[in-house]
């Protein structure tokens, strides 16, 4: 159930030149009970004093299941943004009204398709952090394995991008495919793949007997990899979709 709150942020560093990892806790003290996957909320008020709030999915890589200490966001810049100003400029100690968890853009228990095709572009890509220990189960379960393919314009915009690396030579039924669109990296990885997320889709060849498929990020590559998806046959049941939308 969602709760409200105030958190404090307690420490941040830039991800890339423009998307700002911030580490909150509750004001209160107490943990936030979440699932992987979902988000919180921040509220405040625009200059006019009109209320609004922006979403932003939690990333903190917990143990899948137990409340969390630290609420760990990425914030990606928009230009003329004012979530964007008030998140961009608060000070380490610095406070904001926020409520959550929301959202149901996570694992489920009943699923038992071999493959998950999971599908990012941007900040999109922090549910899947969160996701990371509930993945090691069920890879240790056996009978799965987990794709990752992650959309980015450069190496400089992959997120999070050595800790999915890492995770992936550990955890041998995980793959993670640098999706790049316009510029290769100085140093290219086996894993890396060129052009939009939805169009490297093809070389899995998605199916309906196979995979459940999650979208997260940028609305037009939801909206394309979901088209891509039936296209190849799978039931609208078995695509799963966070749209990044503006919540004005
Ligand atoms: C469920 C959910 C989860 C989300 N999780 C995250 C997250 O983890 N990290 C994150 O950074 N964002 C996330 N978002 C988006 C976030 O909530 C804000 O919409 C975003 O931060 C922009 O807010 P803003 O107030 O800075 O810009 P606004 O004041 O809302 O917009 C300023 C201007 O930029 C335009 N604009 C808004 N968003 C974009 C965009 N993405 N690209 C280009 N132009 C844009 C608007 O149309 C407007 O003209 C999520 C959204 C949803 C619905």
């Amino acid at each position: 159930m969602a709760d409200h709150f105030q958190l404090r942020l307690v420490d941040s560093r830039m991800l890339a030149p423009s998307v700002r990892h911030m580490v909150f806790e509750r004001v209160d003290g107490q943990p936030l009970a979440f699932q992987p996957g979902q988000f919180v909320q921040v509220h405040f008020h625009y200059d006019d004093g009109t209320a609004t709030k922006r979403s932003y999915s939690v990333g903190t890589v917990g143990d899948g299941a137990s409340p969390v200490q630290r609420i760990e966001i990425a914030v990606s810049y928009v230009e003329g943004g004012a979530a964007t100003k008030l998140l961009g400029e608060l000070p380490v100690g610095g406070m904001v009204d926020a409520s959550g968890p929301y959202g149901r853009f996570c694992l489920q228990d009943g699923d038992r398709h071999p493959r998950y095709l999971l599908l990012a572009t941007g900040t999109g890509v922090t549910p899947y952090r969160a996701m990371l220990p509930q993945i090691e189960k069920l890879l240790a379960a056996g009978g799965r394995e987990v794709v990752l393919l992650y959309g980015a314009r450069s190496e400089a915009e992959l997120l999070y991008g050595e800790e999915f690396e890492a995770f992936a030579q550990t955890h041998p039924g995980f793959a993670f495919h640098a999706c790049l669109s316009r510029e290769a990296r100085a140093v290219p990885r086996p894993g890396d793949r060129y052009g939009y997320v939805q169009n490297v889709l093809a070389e899995f060849g998605p199916s309906a007997s196979r995979d459940i498929a999650y979208l997260c990020g940028n609305p037009n590559m939801v909206d394309a990899a979901f088209n891509a998806l039936k296209e190849f046959g799978l039931p609208v049941a078995q695509i799963r979709r966070e749209k990044y939308i503006s919540s004005r």
